[in-house]
């Protein structure tokens, strides 16, 4: 969501004459939008401001004004710190206030050098203040459709940081993703932090799920791919899994974190499902597409996580079997209630069992990876690779493949949904060799 809040400020200041720059020499405004899901992540943001603001001093004496801004959930979490700690920081704007930013850069560059906090959150929907078109580079893309929790797991900062849940209308987000059509978008990510809670307004008041959304947003011309993420267990209605059996055109990949396999941990988390429950919702959905993969999250050593909970973990694991996944070791988060938790598991405990977890998730990976070599995939392919001539594209199922043509006469292009030959995989990819024509969205 971070890198879609970027390219919305980035268009946004586009407006006021700003223009994006891939380095931060000799810019007039730096952006640094933070994540505070972790400790590791907040931390980034000090080491980062130690550098900036040397270099703000450096540009001062060469009589240059650097402004300096920091967004994101750490601004929202941590502002009033950020602005006593590095007060060359000018502005301070939360996640939902960065519509602001326009009017902000003009205070800091007319004000007294105080740096301007803007971290409540207010009344209206910064959607309706960034620009209505969109300015995309790339043929995939992220919608935001859906932001804030209203859950409280007890270990999470999003409820406090990204605010009470909110979906945007319909109409607003048909009306984006045809914006992105036109840029040569053909594959849009539908991003919420509990994606699959989408209900917005359609025009004539009713209420629309994420399935209904999706079964519109496929009527667009030209959008080839729909995927969402990220989606919790408890959200997962029966519209949502069918639509896996009638749309083709939404992605069967699914990113559904679970967080831990033991249903005491689960309950002290507050996620509100039981790992039998999480187990049905996986049976379901391969019965609705028997090829979907599934990717998740887990935590390990929350508050209070035993040798025998950790091993309920490992053995949902082995019976779901993931294409791939994200594991974090527990990260106390200030004003959670995990945090105040007393039975907290020590650092060597949890490292530990991150280690064994890893290497399982691993090798299920690269399991999942190895049986796609000797088949056929469709590939969207998106950017050059590494190699002369090599394209590197995502299967439908969200691996990286990298793909050469057969024909060196016959180059590949970006843009191309191709059908490949896988020919090789590890943990991270598959490479495959392109020997078909360019399919059209009507042959998927
Ligand atoms: N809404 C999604 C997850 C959003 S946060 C859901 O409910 O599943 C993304 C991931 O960060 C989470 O799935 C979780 O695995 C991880 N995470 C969140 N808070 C954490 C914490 N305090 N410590 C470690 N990992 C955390
Ligand atoms: Fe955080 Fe997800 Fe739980 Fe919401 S549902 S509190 S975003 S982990």
């Amino acid at each position: 969501m971070n890198v879609y809040d970027s390219e919305r400020m980035s268009e946004l200041l586009g407006k006021v004459g700003f223009v994006r720059h891939s380095t931060p020499d000799s810019v007039d405004m730096i952006i640094l939008n933070t994540c505070h899901i972790r400790e590791k992540a907040s931390e980034k943001l000090f080491s980062e401001l130690g550098r900036l603001r040397l270099m703000k001093e450096q540009r001062a004496r060469a009589g240059e004004r650097l402004v300096l801004a920091v967004a994101g959930c750490v601004a929202q979490g941590v502002g009033k710190e950020i602005a006593s700690r590095v007060p060359e920081v000018d502005i301070v704007v939360g996640p939902q206030n960065y519509h602001q930013l326009p009017t902000l850069v003009q205070q800091a560059l007319e004000g007294d050098n105080r740096s301007l906090i803007h971290t409540e959150f207010p009344a209206e929907s910064k959607f309706d203040f960034l620009p209505d078109e969109r300015n995309h580079e790339g043929v995939s893309a992220f919608l935001s459709i859906q932001e804030g929790c209203d859950k409280f797991c007890t270990f999470c900062v999003v409820p406090y940081t990204r605010g009470a849940e909110y979906s945007r209308p319909v109409s607003e987000i048909i009306f984006e993703a045809q914006s992105l059509v036109e840029c040569g978008v053909q594959e849009i990510t539908l991003l919420g932090q509990n994606v699959n809670a989408y209900h917005g307004l359609k025009p004539d008041q009713t209420v629309a799920s994420l399935s209904v959304l999706i079964e519109e947003l496929g009527t667009i011309d030209g959008l080839s791919r729909i995927r969402y993420t990220t989606s919790h267990p408890k959200d997962m209605d029966d519209g949502l899994i069918s639509a896996h059996k009638r749309l083709p055109f939404l992605m069967p990949y699914l990113h559904l974190p679970v967080q831990s396999g033991s249903n005491r941990i689960l309950r002290a988390m507050n996620r509100g499902y039981s790992a039998e429950d999480y187990l049905v919702i996986a049976d379901q959905l391969r019965n609705a597409r028997p090829d979907i993969a599934l990717s998740s999250d887990f935590i390990v050593g929350f508050p209070g996580e035993t040798e025998a909970d950790f091993e309920a973990t490992l053995r949902l694991v082995e019976k779901v079997k993931f294409s791939q996944a994200y594991s974090f070791k527990y990260s106390p988060r200030p004003g959670t209630p995990a945090s105040e938790m007393t039975n907290q598991i020590d650092n060597d405990v949890s490292a530990e069992r991150l280690g064994v977890l890893q290497q399982l998730l691993d090798d299920q990976q690269r399991t999942f990876n190895r049986s796609k070599v000797g088949t056929k995939l469709e590939v969207l392919l998106e950017k050059p690779g590494r190699k002369q001539g090599q394209l590197v594209g995502r299967s439908l199922y969200m691996q990286a493949v990298h793909v050469e043509s057969m024909d060196r006469s016959i180059p590949l292009t970006i843009g191309d949904l191709i059908e490949v030959d896988v020919v090789a995989s590890n943990k991270n990819s598959l490479a495959a060799i392109k020997t078909d024509q360019p399919i059209c969205k009507e042959d998927i």
